[in-house]
């Protein structure tokens, strides 16, 4: 999975331009899903271009709001409205969410719970704070954040294989600062190691990708794809570019 994550910006007339320069500047031969998420706002007018189009480009929402179903939430978005625009993922654990909406884990358990119900599949982010970094407590940082997946696990056994890890250090999104190679290709590894073997996942036959995000852009692009258990990126800032998208997802 290549992912496009415009977070706030874009207009109706740059999200059509970048779709139509991506779908035409990709590689149709390489079978990585490209993902794009758009503000929310414009989920709906990417679908119908890219239906319209025929374009082989699948859409993500960077955001789900979870509610019992009885609580009212000005300016929520729910996973049944996703479904409706035939949006087929949502990213769940952004560190952007996690931080300025104060999003806890029990939020997130219910959100991914949800979003798995209704057969969406979950990008589901984590990443250490520059504290833990430089304490070397990221494993510890991580590994809280990976026990979700365990709480999930229990009651959604069987959706588990909707499920995408995607590692964004929080020191490197929007920093510039990308993590060094020697840097992902252990975290990656600890990432899949607890998933398998702490959670027991390997029991259930399940291998989720991890991705890897962070101030990924064209020139760093294709050593960090390269590097051992990095399954596919997920792209903020460099993403907003179709043509530099576009070539980072053909080198990927
Ligand atoms: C992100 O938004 O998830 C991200 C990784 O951003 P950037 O690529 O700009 O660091």
């Amino acid at each position: 999975m290549i992912i496009a994550n415009w977070k706030m910006n874009g207009t109706k007339q740059s999200v059509a331009t970048w779709i139509e320069v991506v779908s035409n500047n990709i590689n149709k031969k390489n079978l990585n899903p490209c993902i794009f998420c758009p503000p929310s706002c414009y989920l709906e007018l990417a679908r119908r271009l890219i239906d319209e189009n025929g374009y082989s480009i699948e859409i993500g929402s960077q955001i789900v709001n979870h509610s019992s179903g009885n609580e009212s939430l000005t300016g929520g978005i729910n996973t049944t409205m996703l479904k409706d625009l035939s949006i087929e993922h949502v990213l769940i654990g952004h560190s952007e969410q996690r931080n300025f909406l104060k999003e806890s884990n029990n939020i997130i358990i219910k959100k991914i719970e949800k979003a798995l119900d209704d057969d969406l599949s979950v990008i589901y982010c984590i990443g250490e704070d520059i504290d833990a970094k430089n304490k070397d407590e990221t494993h510890l940082f991580l590994s809280k954040q990976l026990d979700v997946l365990g709480q999930v696990q229990s009651t959604h056994e069987d959706k588990l294989k909707s499920i995408t890890v995607a590692y964004e250090p929080i020191w490197a999104i929007g920093s510039g600062l990308n993590a060094d190679k020697d840097y992902i290709e252990k975290t990656h590894e600890f990432i899949k190691q607890y998933i398998n073997d702490h959670l027991g996942w390997s029991h259930l036959d399940i291998n989720p990708a991890v991705l890897y995000g962070g101030s990924v852009n064209l020139v760093n692009c294709e050593e960090i794809i390269s590097s051992n258990n990095v399954d596919g990126l997920l792209i903020g800032g460099a993403s907003l570019n179709s043509e530099t998208f576009s070539k980072i997802y053909n080198l990927s």
